[in-house]
């Protein structure tokens, strides 16, 4: 039987090695389950120029090496290893079971925060080619398009980014966007616009991805979004930069979310509907997104979760019934619980 946890941080961008931070601080040695490729997306960021404290920005996985450290100084333990399965208790003081593949895990508190991913456009020949012309990240694979022509899919700070970074590589950088609109912020979208090797494409929609000789890209093919003009465009790199997807899979049917995957959390605070369950970062906020502003939720999550434990007393375990078979027998579907609320509620 698993010895349990005061708490288990499910991911690893700012929001969970800040809570791991506090929570290690707080002397709870918390356990962090931070994937295989921990340090979340900022591992695929190049300059961080917002995060105060760094007058003249820091690279991304600095940052992220600098953050993990610092929780580990403090007592916090790494798993480098993948979530599979969780079954969340749903009762004050139950304990809750993370498996990594066989390994279960078990903890009185847990604070997810697995993030986001990229946001996939859904057309044909992106899988296909995906590694093959179509990237996700201009910081892994720009240097693959020395003196190529390229084009970046989105029109928010994402891809202004993408684009100003694949410009000192690429000869040309064709950004499409959907509207004539951008999202970006306008020191972006300037700075994008001073590149002379950066063209705007507006208002375009890809449809499809296509493979030339030897299976990589050559071509997209685009649709004017008014007209409905086909037009074909040879590039050798497909960028895609259209925001992301919160990465709340394995809690989805466990934990109450909104209609896009985006884990709910109670008014201000990180408590989630099971109780000693804190969420934090990008998995709950489809708004700022921002690196401080996934560090201060995961800092919140870790006082939730201080707080938690010192006030809730553990469930008492009957005699001869392990705990892991009482977290078990308590634990039923949240869309079972809130599809008849009782009286009291
Ligand atoms: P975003 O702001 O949500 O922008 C996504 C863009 O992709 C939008 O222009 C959207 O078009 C487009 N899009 C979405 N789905 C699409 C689809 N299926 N087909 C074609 N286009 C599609 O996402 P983001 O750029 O990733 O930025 C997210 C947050 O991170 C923002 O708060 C941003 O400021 C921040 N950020 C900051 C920096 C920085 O400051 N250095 C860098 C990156 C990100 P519509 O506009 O038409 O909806």
């Amino acid at each position: 039987m698993p010895e349990v946890e005061n708490v288990i941080i499910v991911g690893s961008g700012p929001a969970g090695y800040t809570a791991a931070l506090y929570t290690a601080r707080a002397n709870l040695s918390p356990l962090v389950i931070e994937g295989f490729m921990w340090g979340g997306l900022l591992q695929q960021t190049t300059d961080v120029e917002n995060y105060p404290g760094y007058p003249d920005g820091v690279q991304g996985p600095e940052m992220m090496q600098q953050l993990r450290d610092q929780a580990e100084r403090f007592g916090a333990r790494y798993l480098t290893d993948q979530v599979t399965k969780v079954k969340l208790a749903s009762e004050p003081g139950g304990v809750h079971r993370v498996w990594v593949g066989s390994d279960e895990h078990r903890a009185r508190t847990v604070i997810l925060a697995m993030g986001a991913e990229h946001r996939k456009l859904e057309i044909r020949g992106e899988e296909e080619l995906a590694g093959r012309g179509v990237s996700y990240c201009a910081t892994c694979d720009a240097a693959f398009f020395k003196d190529k022509h390229v084009i970046v899919v989105g029109g928010g700070d994402s891809a202004m980014e993408e684009a100003i970074f694949l410009s000192k590589f690429a000869a040309k950088v064709t950004v499409v966007h959907r509207r004539e609109e951008f999202r970006a912020s306008k020191i972006m979208l300037e700075r994008a616009r001073e590149e002379d090797n950066i063209e705007f494409l507006t208002p375009y929609v890809v449809e499809e991805l296509a493979a030339g000789e030897g299976d990589a890209l050559a071509t997209a093919h685009l649709r004017h979004v008014d007209s409905g003009e086909q037009r074909e465009l040879a590039a050798d790199g497909a960028f895609v930069a259209i925001g992301h997807v919160p990465q709340s899979e394995i809690v989805r049917d466990q934990v109450h979310s909104d209609e896009d995957g985006y884990v709910l959390t109670e008014g201000k605070s990180t408590r989630t509907n099971r109780p000693g369950v804190f969420a934090a970062g990008d998995l709950v906020d489809r708004t700022y997104r921002q690196a401080v502003t996934a560090a201060g939720s995961g800092c919140v999550a870790a006082l939730d979760a201080e707080w938690y434990l010192r006030d809730t007393p553990e469930v008492p375990t009957p005699e001869g019934m392990p705990q892991g078979d009482l977290a078990e027998a308590q634990w039923e579907p949240v869309a079972a619980r809130s599809a008849e609320p009782s009286a009291a509620e």
